[in-house]
């Protein structure tokens, strides 16, 4: 059965509520896309604006999965840069720093153009908790300043810090003006919206069941069929489509939020008068930021298990308090979690499996920016441009045997790892 959305603050303040039909019978299109989140809604948007005919195909609610849930953080870069440096060679280098904000240029575009109220705003300042974090802000800063836009970065130092965000818990930050945080759920229903004016045909409440290859690739559902020139496979953490080609590739990682009540004005002044997003620099990290109407959207937590803990809010709380003890008196009014799909060299899934069948997926918690990069570099693709393309698609990934299960142990093994890192 189609699930609703979960009961997110987004969900909560969609500024309209899709209702888009279930698929029933027999289309054609150029592209059949299979997801309707970030991925799925902007590979459609960038193709449609190209001309192409497309249908999305959405097994519960256009955003429903890691998009409409998650932190809402507006980051740079590209997740794995340091494995495709390794297998491109340093001449990817300047494309890298390109790609890694084109995915804000076209969020930024996306909202201008269409009118989309998402809440955008800029300002991000990463934090540091160990002093090699704060080594790696000083790189960061250096690079920033030879790539040109130290104007939009400002180190912060030990003392200044709570007055930026009214806690002493970190021993310096990067404010970069660049990034920012925004609405998800608002963004993606949005882009949909738009892409469906441009002749986009999405369905609701319909989940694929299969992909039969050949020519003109066909994709099943229990109520009908898509036949295509080219399919787009976007499902994410939460498709189980084609075993043999993505099982072992990519796995399902659950990361939880918890939201406040609105805070008071004094309150707001004391802990983010600047309205940054803010994100520590763990492995297993925390993420925070203020919504439009001034709730404490705090983030973080991990795991492989595929379990979501009792009580989110028990889970979360405590962190949250941790660094905002001023915030216990507060009621928290949501709280939930989601997947997103890891990958265990962290390279996005952004690939051509056959000459007619793409993915883009697998970011590894670092997707706003990336999924709308991803689009971007799959509508070249599909119009026969591969530049960009062939920068993923050369990587090798490794692929855990013995199904998803074993795979999400190994994972989990993987990121014990990185916690004991974050302990030391
Ligand atoms: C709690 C949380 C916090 C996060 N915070 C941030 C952040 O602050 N910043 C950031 O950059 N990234 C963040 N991320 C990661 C980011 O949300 C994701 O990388 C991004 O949303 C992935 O988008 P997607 O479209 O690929 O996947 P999803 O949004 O998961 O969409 C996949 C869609 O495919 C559909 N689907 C799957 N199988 C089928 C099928 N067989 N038929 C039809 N439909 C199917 C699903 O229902 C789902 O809607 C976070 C993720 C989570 C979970």
């Amino acid at each position: 059965m189609p699930e609703p959305h979960t009961r997110s603050y987004y969900a909560a303040t969609v500024n309209v509520a899709t209702d888009y039909p279930e698929l029933s019978g027999s289309e054609r299109c150029d592209v059949a896309i299979i997801g309707g989140g970030f991925s799925g809604v902007a590979t459609a948007l960038s193709l449609a604006e190209r001309g192409y005919d497309v249908v999305v195909i959405e097994q519960n609610k256009i955003g429903w999965g890691a998009t409409g849930r998650n932190g809402g953080q507006l980051i740079n870069g590209v997740a794995g840069a340091k494995r495709i440096r390794r297998r491109n060679g340093e001449s990817v280098e300047d494309l890298l720093w390109e790609m890694g904000w084109q995915g804000h240029q076209i969020i930024e575009e996306r909202v201008e153009k269409y009118g989309i109220q998402c809440d955008l705003k800029y300002g991000y300042l990463e934090v540091a908790i160990k002093p090699r974090h704060m080594r790696a802000i000083e790189e960061d800063l250096e690079y920033y300043q030879r790539r040109g836009i130290g104007d939009d970065v400002r180190l912060v130092s030990r003392n200044e810090l709570p007055d930026i965000i009214g806690t002493d818990t970190y021993l310096g930050g990067l404010i970069n003006n660049k990034n920012g945080h925004l609405h998800p759920l608002n963004l993606c229903i949005g882009e949909a919206q738009a892409a469906a004016e441009l002749g986009v045909r999405f369905y609701e409440g319909t989940e694929v069941l299969d992909i039969h290859y050949g020519d003109k690739p066909v994709v099943r559902t229990a109520t009908g069929n898509v036949e295509s020139n080219t399919v787009v496979v976007a499902g994410n953490a939460y498709h189980h489509l084609d075993p043999q080609r993505f099982s072992g590739l990519i796995f399902p990682a659950g990361s939880f939020i918890i939201a406040t009540e609105p805070l008071t004005e004094a309150e707001v002044a004391e802990i983010n008068p600047l309205d940054l997003a803010v994100c520590d620099l763990n492995n297993v990290l925390d993420y925070f930021r203020l919504s439009a109407d001034k709730r404490m959207i705090f983030g973080g937590r991990c795991n492989y298990s595929g379990r979501v803990p009792n009580s989110i809010k028990k889970s979360m709380l405590p962190r949250l308090l941790k660094i905002y003890p001023q915030l216990a008196s507060k009621r928290i009014d949501y709280s939930w979690g989601g997947n997103m799909g890891v990958v265990i060299n962290r390279v996005p899934l952004i690939r051509r499996w056959e000459k007619n069948v793409f993915s883009a997926m697998g970011y590894s918690g670092h997707g706003v920016n990336m999924t709308h990069l991803a689009g971007d570099i799959l509508a070249d693709a599909i119009a026969g441009s591969f530049e960009r393309l062939d920068v993923f698609d050369r990587i090798e990934h490794f692929r855990v045997p013995f199904g998803r299960w074993f795979g999400n142990q190994v994972v989990a093994l993987g990121m014990l790892y990185y916690r004991m890192k974050d302990l030391l």
